[in-house]
């Protein structure tokens, strides 16, 4: 196929999620790097969108798929046969999580996840009333979309779940709409999408304390913000918060399709019965899937990326801070919104920088910040030269 029948398939023949998609015609990745057909080379500073912090094919993960696929592949739906690669992941989960964590239900994607959590939520309490978070977001399937804020995407799909409402992120008082009747508070104890925003600890203890007051779940989306991204495996780590449920996706498989939903063995019982095969999934706990995630937890585990996640994420902070443009960096560990005066530099930067071979992004929700997530393995040598490429960027662009 030559390189225009490719795009021509690519831009017709699979559908299309935006009407100026990227088009790097992608031949091979590893570590931090993709390379396009061409043999031209790009630094991967999303990472997949915050996929792939161990790096693309990180050995030790294809070493697992490879094994788990001499093996078996998919046996039966999730939840019937006991299978080698869902039970070392169920161990390797709960050996990095606190002990009211210790059961999980694995998926395909971080919206199933959150999907399962709100049902578990509903399930457990017998109540129907979800609360979420302004600026958050959860999936686009229907129930996560309903407690996601982003009002521009959600408008085209009501009606949704409707007993939905929303606290503001870091705003105690606003946690009075928390009730008896409230099955559920979901919120990223981080918001990514929001633009990377940090939680005070006094919020975040405030919901726990009005979680328990209520006798509802808190649930605590870390599809983004888990395995190493903030600088601890997960975020909550930071806050001396543990949620009810948490809700894992993303990094999680090391570069394959999985999600997550784990609470304690005596919240998770309820989806046995009434009715039995309540909440069911065909594919969930696929074995390759399990077995990649057992893999890249067992990476996390020994490589000494997570202590120098903080160390990496200064040191790009400073060099990019250095341009007086920038507006502001927030930042958490390796998860990175730069904020510029509007969406249109951002595009010009985000552009500039794929032209020269690093790949960022933005923010659906908070569009005027450049978005950064780059691999966790990221050296410091990497890190000088994607700070000297943006830097480039920005002023390159200014003008324009
Ligand atoms: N939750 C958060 C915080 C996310 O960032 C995302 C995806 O970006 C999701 C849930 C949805 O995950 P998925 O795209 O795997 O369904």
């Amino acid at each position: 196929m030559t390189d225009n029948s490719r795009q021509n398939t690519f831009l017709n023949k699979q559908a299309q999620t935006n009407e100026t998609p990227y088009l790097i015609d992608v031949d091979k990745a590893n570590g931090i790097y993709i390379w396009d057909k061409s043999g031209k080379r790009y630094m991967d500073m999303i990472a997949g969108v915050a996929v792939n912090n161990i790096g693309h094919r990180h050995p030790q993960v294809i070493d697992a798929i490879k094994t788990q696929v001499d093996q078996h592949l998919h046996v039966m739906v999730y939840g019937e046969y006991i299978q080698d690669s869902q039970l070392a992941l169920a161990n390797n989960l709960s050996s990095i999580l606190p002990e009211q964590l210790n059961c999980s239900y694995v998926v395909n994607s971080g919206t199933e996840a959150n999907e399962g959590a709100l049902n578990l939520g509903e399930r457990y309490t017998d109540r129907s009333e979800l609360i979420s978070c302004k600026g958050s977001y959860h999936g686009s399937t229907h129930g996560s979309m309903s407690v996601s804020a982003n009002e521009v995407k959600k408008s085209a799909f009501r009606p949704l779940l409707p007993l939905v409402k929303f606290i503001t992120f870091n705003d105690i008082e606003s946690l009075s709409i928390i009730t008896t009747k409230t099955a559920g508070v979901i919120i990223e104890p981080i918001q990514g999408d929001a633009g990377v925003r940090i939680p005070n600890v006094a919020f975040l203890l405030a919901l726990r304390a009005k979680c328990d007051e209520v006798g509802c779940l808190l649930i605590f989306d870390e599809v983004q913000t888990g395995f190493g991204r903030t600088g601890s495996f997960f975020a909550f780590e930071q806050f001396n918060v543990v949620p009810d449920i948490l809700t894992l996706g993303k990094a999680l498989g090391g570069g394959m399709p999985i999600g997550a939903f784990v609470s304690s063995q005596e919240i998770m019982q309820k989806l046995t019965h009434d009715p039995m095969l309540g909440h069911i999934t065909t594919f969930g706990g696929h074995p390759v899937c399990c077995a990649a995630a057992n893999a890249t937890i067992n990476v996390l585990k020994t490589e000494n990326w997570i202590k120098t996640v903080d160390e990496k994420g200064a040191l790009l902070e400073g060099i990019i801070s250095s341009n007086d443009e920038v507006i502001e960096i927030r930042r958490a560990g390796l998860m990175f919104a730069i904020e510029m005066v509007s969406f249109e530099r951002v595009k010009l930067i985000v552009d500039h920088c794929l032209e020269n071979g690093l790949i960022g992004f933005w923010f659906l929700s908070c569009p005027n910040s450049f978005r950064l997530s780059p691999p966790i393995s990221i050296t410091t040598e990497e890190i000088e030269e994607a700070g000297k490429l943006i830097l480039n960027a920005i002023s390159a662009t200014k003008n324009k």
